[in-house]
C-alpha cells in the first residue's frame, strides 16, 4: 500500500508533467481510450487537473485490474482528505470506470 508520502511525491510529479494536448487527447479519442475528443469535448487532462496512474501488481507487472486501482484510489482519497484537497476518482463513475484516473473535483477546480 502507498504512503501519505509516496502519493504526494506523484502529485507532485504529475504536476510538472506537461499537459496533454487537444491532438493527443484526440487520438486517444480514434484508439477509443477516452470517451472525450479534445475538441469538443475537453478532457481533464488538457486543463492540467487529471493525472493517470499504474498499478504493480505482486510479481512487479503492470496490471489492469480494477481491485488493484480500487487499493490504491483509497490511498489518494486518504491523502486527499488529510490535505484538504477534494479529488475524484474515475473508478466511482458510473457510465465509463476509468480505474487509473485521479482528477481535482471540478465543484472547487475549473
Ligand atoms: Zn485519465
Amino acid at each position: 500500500m502507498a504512503s501519505k508520502q509516496q502519493i504526494v511525491s506523484v502529485l507532485d510529479e504529475a504536476d510538472k508533467e506537461a499537459k496533454r494536448s487537444a491532438k493527443e487527447q484526440n487520438t486517444l479519442f480514434r484508439d477509443g481510450a477516452s470517451q472525450l475528443d479534445g475538441y469538443s469535448r475537453i478532457s481533464r487532462h488538457q486543463t492540467g487537473h487529471a493525472i493517470d496512474y499504474v498499478v504493480y501488481d505482486e510479481s512487479g507487472k503492470v496490471t489492469w485490474g480494477f481491485s488493484y486501482y480500487e487499493q490504491v484510489s483509497w490511498a489518494f482519497k486518504q491523502a486527499a482528505r488529510e490535505l484538504g484537497v477534494p479529488i475524484k476518482w474515475g473508478g466511482d463513475w458510473t457510465s465509463f470506470k476509468d480505474g487509473p484516473h485521479i482528477e481535482l473535483d471540478r465543484q472547487v477546480y475549473s
